[in-house]
């Protein structure tokens, strides 16, 4: 019986592995020590990957269908702790109770239905003479590096389509989040042979000796593009598969046909879901001039009417803390560089250090210059600035002037402009009308610096496999 409130322990060749040295978890809404885990050593990392690369023996040559039932049996079994998983994902991440619903329900669904997907054989050529096959091959032992801001749903993206594929994972949680991902592993002991899924917690090193590792694979990694920048530079040293989904600057574009009212509730969503600590959050708000003032009102109206910023355990909170000391600290420089500049904050601005947790208030800049700091970076946290335009090859230009390409979105009821703009952006993913649709069976990766490769669909899968061309001459050879 897997406890979700203590006995955080990782998961190593099919056991539960406890360290002396352990490191602190906190609750971001109250700055309390929550748990201890363990720091995961060298020689714990080393056995670790020699298990999974024994268990990687069995585990590739099972039959597809056994690998996918035991996926789909990991889904029901989170289904089944959805709620200790859900309090679990809130007291370590700080989101709300709707933001860990969404994640640890859309973590089961992702298990279930990536569980449902396979690579086929492709045959290139059958004659009398030859035939010639591709294959797809699982590509072995897969280190998987998961941020703090989905830490369930951004591990089981990796988990279920490397365990599907037929390699066996090993999962590295952010040492701001740690705790559900030890859980599912430990839940995972009860359905996979040892050395199938496995799971480390530990401090920095940890992930640099995992990149730099020989007998890792591939590596699969969510976080920051200064980050991926040194994960691909170590990958390069043993020439290893990597996908890499990084930061983003997504912009948004409200076109003047808009109906400020009925749209700035979704804008809202767009920028501040998961108290902006999301990669695909609005973090450019193009408003056309025509609007932009009662767009903006509309926005402010809906702040005043319906966010309340909090503890995410309590049910009236919409808006839950910033997760760790770090990113509090990176978010409030932005807060300092708009005072400096004397932007005007529409809402919001004032940050009480004083708060239990580490709370920011959600706050619009009113269109600060394009060159400025919180329109070229990614705070990640709730500052959004709000942009004017009036020309839409000007628009497109500013939406597209970043080294970021994850995503983008176009709102408006024109919807043949919608989608003249929308193919002129820059992003692996545009969204019209909507934002933030996912599915297991869309391919979602970033362009430009914004990520390498990607994840879900069958293109997903087919990253953790490698193509392996079988050709045979029919023909009984004979000499020449
Ligand atoms: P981060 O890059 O600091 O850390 C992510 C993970 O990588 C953590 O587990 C961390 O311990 C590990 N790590 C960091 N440096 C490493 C290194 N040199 N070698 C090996 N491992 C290393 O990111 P974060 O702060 O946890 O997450 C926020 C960032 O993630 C934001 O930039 C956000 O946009 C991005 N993100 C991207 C996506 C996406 O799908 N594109 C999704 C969520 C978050």
């Amino acid at each position: 019986m897997v406890k979700f409130d203590s006995d955080y322990s990782m998961t190593i060749n099919g056991e539960s592995v406890f360290t002396e040295n352990c490191l602190p978890a906190y609750n971001p809404a109250t700055k309390e020590i929550i748990a201890q885990v363990p720091n995961c050593s060298r020689e714990q990392l080393d056995f670790t990957v020699s298990a999974a690369r024994r268990a990687f023996k069995l585990w590739s040559a099972i039959n597809i269908n056994e690998r996918q039932a035991a996926v789909a049996a990991l889904g029901q079994a989170v289904e089944d702790h959805a709620e200790e998983f859900m309090a679990l994902l809130t007291r370590e991440q700080g989101k709300p109770r709707a933001g860990a619903e969404w994640e640890v329900y859309g973590s089961a669904i992702w298990l279930k239905a990536i569980a449902t997907q396979s690579l086929h054989d492709e045959l290139i050529l059958e004659n009398a003479e030859r035939r010639v096959v591709t294959r797809f091959t699982p590509v072995g032992v897969v280190g998987a590096i998961v941020p703090w801001n989905f830490p369930l749903l951004l591990a089981v993206w990796k988990i279920a389509p490397a365990l599907v594929a037929g390699c066996t994972v090993v999962v590295k949680p952010s040492s701001n989040t740690p705790l559900c991902d030890l859980k599912i592993a430990e839940l995972g002991k009860e359905i996979f042979p040892p050395g199938v899924l496995n799971c480390l917690s530990g401090g920095e090193g940890l992930g640099k000796w995992m990149t730099a590792h020989p007998d890792i694979n591939k590596i699969a990694f969510t976080g920051s593009t200064e980050s991926g920048r040194h994960i691909m530079k170590s990958c390069s040293d043993t020439i290893k598969r990597c996908t890499l989904e990084l930061g983003g600057n997504d912009p948004a574009i409200v076109l003047p046909d808009v109906d400020p009212k009925v749209v700035a509730p979704k804008l809202f969503w767009a920028a501040f879901t998961n108290t902006a600590q999301f990669c695909n959050a609005t973090k450019r708000l193009y408003i056309h001039e025509a609007v932009y003032d009662d767009v903006r009102d509309a926005l402010l109206q809906f702040i005043k009417e319906h966010v309340k910023v909090g503890n995410g355990a309590d049910p009236d909170t919409t808006i839950g803390p910033i997760n760790n000391a770090q990113q509090y600290e990176k978010v409030k420089e932005y807060f300092k560089d708009c005072r400096d500049n004397n932007f005007k904050f529409a809402v919001g601005g004032e940050i009480d250090e004083s708060s239990p947790g580490w709370f920011i208030p959600v706050t619009l800049v009113d269109n600060p210059p394009e060159s400025s700091r919180i329109v070229k970076e990614e705070p990640f946290g709730p500052i959004l600035p709000l942009l004017k335009w009036t020309d839409e090859a000007d628009v497109i230009a500013r939406a597209n002037d970043t080294y970021f390409g994850l995503g983008a979105s176009v709102w408006g009821k024109d919807l043949e402009a919608l989608k003249r703009i929308g193919a002129q952006l820059e992003a692996g993913t545009v969204w019209l009308n909507e934002i933030h649709q996912y599915s297991p069976d869309q391919a979602f990766g970033g362009h430009k610096q914004s990520g390498l490769g990607c994840e879900n669909s069958l293109h997903g899968l087919m990253e953790y496999t490698n193509w392996q061309t079988v050709t045979l001459n029919k023909v009984p050879l004979s000499t020449p």
